[in-house]
């Protein structure tokens, strides 16, 4: 690899490869460094914080920390006290297996939107 300094994540091997991580000027809101690199996964969080975050922040769990946010990468599951933007975000991205399923979905979800 010729990067050994780019930041590792464990479920998400190849974040530049799946674009996850794309090279940008963006300055992280985490770190304030302009470092090069920016993330553009999902974000889930109170504040729209799209691409505001550099890879190692997310790597290191400081942007998690700082900004209450969680990422994919992590794969924490969704917690019962999520605020509802988030749940709707989780919603749109949920999986549909069964048109039951996609019926209970609505259920929850059905107060916003
Ligand atoms: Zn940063």
């Amino acid at each position: 690899m010729p990067d050994a300094s780019f930041p590792e994540f464990p479920y998400h091997p190849d974040p530049r490869g799946t674009g996850f991580v794309v090279e940008s000027e963006t300055r992280c809101l985490a770190c304030g460094t302009v470092r090069g690199y920016i993330y553009t996964g999902p974000v889930f969080a109170v504040e729209e914080l799209d691409e505001a975050f550099c890879p190692w922040c997310i790597a290191d769990g400081t942007a998690a920390a700082r900004f209450d946010a969680e990422f994919t990468d992590v794969e924490l599951g969704v917690p019962e006290d999520v605020p509802s933007g988030v749940t709707e975000q989780i919603a749109r991205r949920g999986p549909r297996t069964s048109s039951a399923a996609a019926t209970a979905d609505s259920t929850s979800y059905s107060d916003f939107s």
